[in-house]
């Protein structure tokens, strides 16, 4: 019985469709903490297993954007390139 779970991959459709809600895959906020705007794109390079080596794209708000760049060992994998939306 697998206990990780799945982290949806699909993130390219959500940022075409211009829904522009923060993706932080790893959070550190509470639940209830509701996130700010979205200002950052992130694309974030996994070096595996998590669930596998590759990269993902999110959009970020800022404090979740700084807590990714600033914790990357925290959250595995490190920043490959970013830019403001
Ligand atoms: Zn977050
Ligand atoms: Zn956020």
């Amino acid at each position: 019985m697998p206990s990780v779970e799945t982290i949806p991959i699909n993130l390219a459709k959500l940022v075409n469709a211009g829904d522009l809600e923060c993706e932080c895959m790893a959070c550190h906020l509470p639940l209830d903490v509701r996130h700010g705007p979205v200002e950052w794109r992130l694309t974030w390079r996994f070096p595996g297993p998590y669930p596998e080596p590759g990269v993902e794209t999110m959009l970020l708000c800022d404090p979740c954007y700084r807590d990714w760049v600033e914790h990357p060992d925290e959250l595995g994998g490190f920043p490959s390139s970013s830019h403001r939306v």
